[in-house]
């Protein structure tokens, strides 16, 4: 029997950022899936942050938090979207991580009398991370490297990377970079240049692609692909063209596998070919292209200018509206615009509203007035972790009659506090890593939404906060009409709150927006959605 060999694929990006290099990389995972391969997909990101926790959504967009509670780069929603690759912390590996790990080491006396540096013991700790999951139950392991070639702070990457292929063996590795070919509309022409460029920085370096993927928003010539492939050192069958799709991302699987990309890199690696199945993806996009109704859905939140922000809560409200069969038209609306006085205006429109997390006392009246106006005209309400937070702010001000009433976050004076920080937050200092965080059980109550919605009693969902529902307020808020449908039986914690007569009021102290995926829309966002399209049969 021949030796098992786990096989390394690096995914690098050239030309500019923003090319979709996470969801190119999620995609290869699941065409490798369908064939039945056993696949492990990491990212390298060369910021110094130790992980994403301590970014602003503003700057890098959501924060992806793993089952076990690492706080990660977004791309690798995209992994657990598109995959069943089971990812933790350790799936995203920051130069800080790294260097903590050196750093760390160098203290304690590992490297005593020598001198550290990035090459070998920055480059070693890259490439000890490279091969973490090698092994009889690993088939093939993408890496995918976060930033464009050329970036001063990916060179120690690069390194690692061309020297973990000469050791592991070239015909054990392969180098996707993805790329763009820019089209110049003044002149009407698709350019290769940028593209010859950015694979003349990586060969600089001693690392020749073998497989190019070339962005595009037109159809890319055979005489082009050809005239890349000369200048790029690349084989001609190995260019290939991922042009913008049309409709939906879901899309991007078929694209890839139409262009024979799977096929090539399989046989680049001597792996068995098998068959790739896609009938569920080829299901998810007929599915969108047919939608039976366009429903009006409002996310209120502070960050609303930026699409990435609440990457995870936009898929999966696109998920389930595959489940519902319906188009769902998002309409980011901005907390900070909104007062008791024109909420009705701004949201009259809308078949359901849903506001996102998010820290931070900026926009949350704006919030408060949306959760009132969905609540006083049984609009499907849908509040996630923050948005559970002001949907029991609300409920303690406007039913129970507690004015006041408030989160520690936001008023420390507040005579009611209904949210206050969780009881193991109270002496923490460092800001990095140290929310409540990751998967936690949830036991339903019977005879609640939550409880139709998932069909079990008892689930796992992911979390990131530090505050909480205060459960001195329990019985005046339960006597009131507030049903807690949700509780953490460990802690005795409320995780979900929800309100009787209202066709769709659930607020839900976790995420579970990190669990949702096109091939199985997440139960509760399927439940608001469906809410919705039924109000927006109404309207
Ligand atoms: N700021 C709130 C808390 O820390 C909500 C956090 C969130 O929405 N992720 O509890």
């Amino acid at each position: 029997m021949t030796k098992h060999v786990t096989k390394h694929v690096f995914i690098t990006g050239g030309v500019v950022s923003s090319l979709g290099k996470g969801l190119t990389t999620a995609c290869v995972g699941a065409l490798l899936e369908t064939r039945g391969l056993r696949v492990r997909i990491q990212k390298f990101d060369p910021y110094i942050n130790v992980d994403a926790g301590t970014m602003n959504p503003f700057q890098h967009g959501e924060v992806y938090v793993t089952v076990d509670g690492g706080e990660t780069d977004l791309d690798l929603g995209h992994y657990e979207r598109y995959t069943s690759v089971p990812l933790s912390r350790h799936s995203n590996i920051t130069s800080g991580r790294i260097y903590q790990t050196v750093i760390n080491k160098e203290r304690q006396g590992a490297y005593l009398g020598g001198c550290v540096q990035v090459v070998p013991h920055i480059t070693n700790e890259i490439k000890r991370n490279i091969r973490q999951w090698d092994g009889p139950d690993t088939d093939i392991v993408l890496s995918e490297l976060g930033g464009t070639a050329g970036d001063i702070e990916g060179a120690a990457f690069l390194e690692a990377f061309r020297q973990f292929a000469y050791e592991h063996g070239r015909d054990n590795t392969v180098f996707v970079h993805l790329t763009l070919v820019p089209y110049l509309r003044a002149s009407g022409e698709l350019k290769t240049k940028p593209t010859q460029q950015s694979v003349g920085i990586l060969r600089q370096i001693g690392i020749q692609p073998d497989m190019l993927i070339c962005r595009t928003e037109k159809a890319i010539t055979q005489e082009m692909r050809d005239k890349i492939a000369m200048f790029c050192n690349v084989e001609k069958k190995h260019v290939f063209e991922e042009r913008d799709v049309e409709n939906t991302i879901y899309e991007l699987p078929l694209v890839l596998n139409r262009e024979g990309f799977d096929d090539a890199l399989i046989r680049r690696l001597g792996l068995p070919e098998g068959q790739a199945n896609l009938d569920a993806w080829q299901q998810v996009v007929h599915t969108v292209m047919h939608p039976t109704a366009t429903v009006d859905i409002a996310v209120v939140g502070k960050y609303v200018e930026l699409k990435d922000a609440y990457k995870s809560v936009y898929e999966s409200i696109d998920h389930a509206g595959i489940a519902n069969k319906v188009e769902v038209k998002m309409h980011r609306i901005n907390a900070e615009e909104l007062t008791d006085e024109n909420v009705g205006k701004r949201l009259r429109s809308m078949a359901g509203i849903l506001v996102p997390g998010g820290f931070g006392e900026r926009g949350i009246e704006g919030k408060i007035s949306a959760v009132r106006f969905a609540r006083e005209n049984k609009v499907p309400y849908y509040g996630l972790c923050l948005g559970m937070q002001i949907a029991v702010i609300e409920f303690a001000r406007n039913v129970a009659g507690l004015g006041d009433a408030n989160s520690t976050e936001f008023s420390k004076e507040t005579t009611n506090p209904v949210i206050t920080l969780l009881k193991d937050q109270v002496s923490i200092r460092d800001m990095g890593g140290t929310m409540r965080l990751g998967a936690q059980p949830c036991r339903l109550a019977e005879g609640t939404v939550a409880r139709a919605a998932y069909g079990v009693e008892t689930v796992q969902e992911r979390h990131r906060h530090r505050y909480e529902f205060n459960n001195e307020y329990r019985g005046r808020l339960t006597e009131k009409g507030l049903v807690i449908s949700g509780v953490n039986p460990e802690l005795d914690l409320v995780e979900i709150v929800e309100l009787k007569d209202h066709p769709f009021f659930v607020g839900v102290q976790f995420h579970p927006e990190f669990q949702s995926k096109p091939l199985k829309p997440h139960a509760l966002f399927a439940a608001f959605v469906k809410a919705a399209s039924e109000r927006h049969k109404a309207l």
